[in-house]
């Protein structure tokens, strides 16, 4: 914008062109020329009143003696990109609907308190109908409803405390000090009684109730990644209490919530990290024990919780490209299982309805069986038949596709749902697996008896061949042998294994029932709770979960309770005993897994007196009480 004749062209003119708060970088910068530096400077100067900024490409001019006498500059308006930059920068550090700070952000800063010693207060807020605003009104009203409630709990924050966006409705306020309970709950108190107006977003009034969850370090969390985690889970928590609802995390979280938020938290980076593998159940020949085939059972290794079931995990998934990308590496796993193993025995695979709703279900199984080498007729998928009402035309064209390319179908949990016999005429299906329900206990169950015959009746006049699952006693393997079922599959014979295990099972060819179960009903039992104040690494004030205790030796008792406690690491926890509750610290050293979802651990203490007065005491107050520990108590 400037010509070269400009009679203003010295120092002084340069000098108010540039932006005061660089003119120390340029001062400096030109000691370096001087010193025979070249080197590129970013600054801001004025053209004609307008701010630019530049990028300037200095080199020295140097005399024969290598003294510098000038410098030579190129520049180059980096105004737009600059800007761009920026623009990045702040995208990357807030939310771009309201402004705030985004999760990156607070946790790098809550980072940075603690590394200083700063104690933490976080409290999370939810303002409950994100999701329903965007389901009724859309995704536009949605970010609006995000904005307009930011800005409202914007007015309330305190000074020097930080307003995040770490989640579609859940923000975090933290707080860089470290807040008394009474504190806490005033605070959010005030933040619930925000709903008590309506948001107004266009023409519209929105009424909500808002959740408040509060964690403080060191006590809830020690890293910035534990407190925001903890965070959303007691936020959570609160939530489903029903809000207006204000909630400290070391009060109130129990295991089973804890247990739930991360497995839902962790199956996104679950399926990318690899954490699942394939276990192996065999079906039996009822009679000869001769393995005739086997289902694939997939397990989840979480790095806290150890194995996983899927009947546990399965429901969790949120998002249905979960179920493909999993169905997808279980048919490929499969398959080149059944590619390794030397005898032709068929495997089945559990394939929820929605894996088949896309189109190209078939060509993935096609290209897996052939890039294997393998026979359709060795892939056997079980449906659930409950799940069948779903989409039912869909469904029966996706039968008729995998008829006529001869993989198998099995209709799984059969007799637990709707169990229509019209399903049986309308799809053709080759198998029909029955209930575990129904075969546990059967020699004694007279309505499962009737049910059992039934079902076998239809299965004969339709000619398809009966699997009955769930068979852990010798007596239930006798009734159904007397009634014609000839395959069997339950841990009577053989509970589910890994795939060398499998391999060598099915080189030895045939398997023997073993009753492993331990006895159902004891007397003698205590009914009690357990307290956990650290699980791995993570100290927690985790509420109590029920728990039932056998006295097994001096020292050592059994308990049997529904949690799965995490493997490996052997486990401290403390039991509070009748009659006072009277705290017991043990340690875990062994675990079997029961039937129906039971556990029994093994666990040694040293407090012989509390254990038996505990023993004493439920004498007392239930005498001749016999125990059911898949019932009672939980
Ligand atoms: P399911 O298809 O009914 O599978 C049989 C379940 O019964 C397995 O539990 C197996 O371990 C258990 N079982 C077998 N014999 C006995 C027995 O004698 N007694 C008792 N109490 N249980 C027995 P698991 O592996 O925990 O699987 C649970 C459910 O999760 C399965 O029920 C199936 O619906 C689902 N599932 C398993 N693997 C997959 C998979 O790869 N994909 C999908 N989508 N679902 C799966
Ligand atoms: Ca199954
Ligand atoms: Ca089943």
């Amino acid at each position: 914008g400037y010509t070269s004749e400009l009679p203003a062209l010295t120092p002084e003119f340069w000098r108010d062109l540039i932006h005061p708060d660089d003119l120390d970088l340029l001062l400096a910068s030109r000691e370096e020329s001087l010193a025979g530096k070249a080197d590129t400077y970013v600054y801001r100067v004025y053209v004609k009143g307008e701010l630019v900024w530049v990028e300037e490409r200095r080199e020295p001019i140097v005399d024969e003696t290598k003294r510098v006498t000038g410098y030579r500059s190129m520049f180059k308006n980096i105004t737009r990109l600059h800007e761009q930059q920026e623009k990045i920068t702040e995208l990357r550090t807030v939310d771009p609907v309201t402004g705030v700070a985004n999760r990156e952000t607070l946790t790098e800063h809550v980072h940075t308190l603690l590394t200083n010693h700063t104690p933490v207060t976080m409290i999370g807020v939810s303002f409950n109908h994100h999701k329903e605003v965007s389901q009724t009104l859309g995704f536009e009203f949605a970010d609006e409803w995000r904005a307009v409630t930011t800005a409202a709990l914007q007015q309330l924050i305190p000074d020097q405390a930080m307003l995040a966006l770490i989640g579609e409705d859940l923000n975090a306020i933290v707080i860089p000090s470290a807040w008394t309970d009474e504190e806490a709950r005033q605070f959010g108190k005030r933040v619930t009684e925000l709903a008590e107006q309506p948001f107004v977003i266009g023409n519209y009034e929105i009424f909500t109730t808002i959740s408040v969850g509060v964690c403080r370090s060191p006590r809830d969390g020690k890293t910035a990644n534990d407190l925001i985690k903890h965070t959303v889970h007691v936020t959570n928590y609160a939530f489903a209490q029903g809000a207006p609802y204000v909630e400290l995390y070391s009060s109130k979280v129990d295991i089973p919530s804890l247990r739930r938020y991360e497995l839902i938290n962790d199956l996104r980076t679950a399926i990318k990290q690899r954490e699942f593998y394939v276990v192996y159940q065999p079906k039996v020949d009822a009679w000869s024990g001769e393995i005739i085939g086997a289902e694939a059972l997939m397990r989840w290794t979480h790095p806290r919780w150890g194995a996983v079931s899927p009947a546990e995990f399965i429901p969790l998934i949120e998002h249905n490209n979960q179920y493909v990308e999993l169905t997808d590496f279980l048919i490929s796993e499969v398959c080149s299982f059944l590619k390794r193993m030397a005898a032709d025995i068929p495997i089945s695979i559990n394939v929820p309805v929605q894996y088949f709703y896309r189109d190209d279900y078939l060509a993935v199984l096609r290209q897996s069986i052939e890039a294997n080498g393998l026979t359709p007729s060795l892939l056997e998928i079980e449906i659930p038949e409950s799940t069948l009402l779903d989409n039912r035309p869909r469904m029966k064209q996706v039968f008729d596709e995998l008829n006529a390319y001869g993989v198998r179908i099995s209709f799984d949990d059969f007799g637990k749902g709707y169990s229509s016999l019209a399903y049986v005429q309308d799809y053709n299906v080759q198998t029909i697996k029955i209930d575990r329900v129904f075969a546990h206990g059967i020699h004694q169950n007279t309505k499962s008896q009737a049910i059992v015959r039934s079902l076998m009746f239809i299965a004969k006049e339709f000619t398809m061949h009966v699997v009955v699952e769930g068979v852990e006693c010798f007596r239930d393997l006798a009734w159904l042998r007397d009634h014609g079922v000839t395959t069997i599959q339950g841990f009577l014979f053989s509970r589910p294994v890994s795939n060398h295990a499998f391999l060598a099972l099915t080189e030895q060819k045939f398997l023997h029932p073993t009753e492993v179960l331990p006895v159902e009903r004891q007397t003698e039992l205590i009914p009690a709770h357990m307290s956990f104040s650290k699980i791995k690494t993570l100290t927690i004030n985790l509420g109590q979960a029920p728990v039932l205790v056998a006295i097994r030796a001096s020292g050592l008792v059994a308990l049997y309770t529904k949690l799965y406690l995490p493997p490996d690491d052997f486990l401290r926890f403390t039991l509070a005993l009748p009659p006072n509750q009277v705290s017991v610290a043990v340690t875990i050293t062994n675990r079997v897994e029961l039937a129906n979802g039971l556990y029994c651990y093994d666990a040694v203490h040293q407090d012989e007196t509390s254990v038996q007065q505990a023993r004493d005491d439920t004498r007392r107050r239930f005498p001749n009480q016999t125990w059911d520990v898949a019932r009672d108590w939980f």
